[in-house]
């Protein structure tokens, strides 16, 4: 049996994963599963799948899950000390998908296990994509891309000569306001943003969709997850979602991954990598499907994309710094603080303030300092939003 664990198991990922875990039940063990504040959804799981361990990112919420598991033998435990408690229970196959920046240190401790970590979290490759590979190399774990686009790429891979690729195309749904004028973006709220019209995804990632915030920081994984030259990644807008990624080969070949937008088909890939196997996912019927369509990636629509290419350009902690000032320019647009376009205006000031000041890029790429430039950032991005409310 395979001794499984999910970080984020009650997040829209943590849930595909135990929707195909469920499907198979004698092949794994569940080692721990952790949550948030959805304590009646983490110990119902946590007792499904007979969990060693419960965790709550939430100190507050122990009590609460505790009686939620009572009568049952699963452990409760809370609080960011408790999840690298769990991320170092012994296990096979980690699932990452806590969203933000909080998913880094878990992973890390995963991968200091010697697992092999899914890794849906893409912050963890933007904030510290050396750290990661580094960390897996040295104990002999392993990382899989989850994010639909990287498991694309990583597919169109195998098998393949790294030095043979010419370029690598991601593409972008558009999100949700793919189709408005852009003036009409000023006035753009927090729950329009967060109708995604092909994937069912959590509210984050799906209102970083349409500002293309997901998109920007997709373009930063692929850099720091395939170490390619970042003047060989591009991003289309594909408004189908049908096909995730592209490889293009210095003989001319491009090889497309295509399929309906189903994250249980990116996630069973990792989960059975390297073999493949069967998946409950839909078949495309292209006949039906008729076309597909691509247009250009608009960066005065989505400065986001131009933010991403300054980032690849600086490296070191930059990544942090972007991922940082993102996450909490998202609080305040979802909290009403700040308009729709404001989220790539507080990201900026903050990238070129922190950029200033000298140390602060360049330090190495260690969890302290990564953890430092990301209070710093959001420090300065709440003082930025303070500005911009006054
Ligand atoms: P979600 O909001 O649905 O779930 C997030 C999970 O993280 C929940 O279990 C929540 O309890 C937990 N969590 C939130 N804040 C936390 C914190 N501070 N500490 C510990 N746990 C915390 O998010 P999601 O859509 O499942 O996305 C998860 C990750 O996967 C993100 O990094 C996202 O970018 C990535 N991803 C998601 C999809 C998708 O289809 N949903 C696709 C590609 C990549
Ligand atoms: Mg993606």
């Amino acid at each position: 049996m395979r001794r499984i664990t999910i970080f984020g198991a009650t997040g829209s990922i943590g849930q595909n994963t135990l929707d195909l875990i469920g499907r198979d039940p004698d092949a794994y063990k569940v080692v721990a599963l952790t949550g948030g504040q959805n304590i009646a959804q983490l110990a119902g799981d946590a007792i499904r799948f007979g969990a060693e361990v419960a965790v709550t990112a939430d100190p507050d919420r122990l009590d609460d899950l505790r009686a939620a598991l009572s009568g049952s033998n699963v452990e409760a435990a809370a609080g960011p000390g408790a999840l690298l408690d769990a991320a170092s229970r012994p296990a096979d196959w980690v699932m990452s998908s806590i969203v933000g920046s909080a998913g880094l240190a878990p992973g890390l401790r995963a991968l200091e296990q010697g697992a092999t970590l899914a890794l849906a979290n893409k912050e963890s490759m933007v904030c510290a994509g050396a750290l990661m590979l580094s960390t897996a190399q040295a104990h002999g774990g392993s990382i899989l891309p989850v994010d639909s686009e990287h498991s694309a790429v990583f597919q169109a891979l195998i098998g393949e000569d790294l030095s043979a690729v010419e370029r690598v195309i991601i593409t972008a749904s558009g999100g949700a306001f793919r189709d408005w004028p852009i003036e009409d973006l000023a006035k753009a709220t927090p729950e329009q943003a967060a109708q995604h019209p092909n994937w069912d995804m959590g509210q984050r990632i799906t209102i970083d969709s349409a500002s293309m915030f997901n998109k920007a920081l997709e373009l930063i994984e692929t850099k720091e997850f395939f170490q390619i030259d970042p003047a060989r990644i591009e991003a289309v807008v594909h408004p189908e979602s049908m096909i995730h990624a592209l490889v293009g080969f210095r003989d001319g070949a491009l090889m497309a991954h295509v399929g309906p937008p189903d994250m249980r088909h990116a996630i069973g890939f990792a989960l059975h990598y390297p073999e493949r196997k069967d998946l409950p996912v839909d078949r495309l019927d292209l006949v039906s499907l008729g076309q597909l369509t691509f247009r250009r990636a608009d960066e005065e629509r989505w400065p986001a994309l131009r933010l991403a290419r300054e980032v690849m350009a600086a490296g070191g902690l930059s990544g942090a710094v972007f991922n940082a000032a993102k996450e909490r320019a998202l609080d305040g647009f979802i909290a009403k603080r700040i308009g729709f376009q404001q989220i790539a205006q507080v990201v900026e000031e903050v990238l070129s303030r922190i950029s200033a000041q000298p140390g602060h890029i360049d330090a190495a790429i260690t969890l302290d300092n990564v953890m430092q430039a990301d209070h710093l950032a959001r420090t300065r991005a709440d003082e930025i939003m303070k500005k911009l409310e006054g």
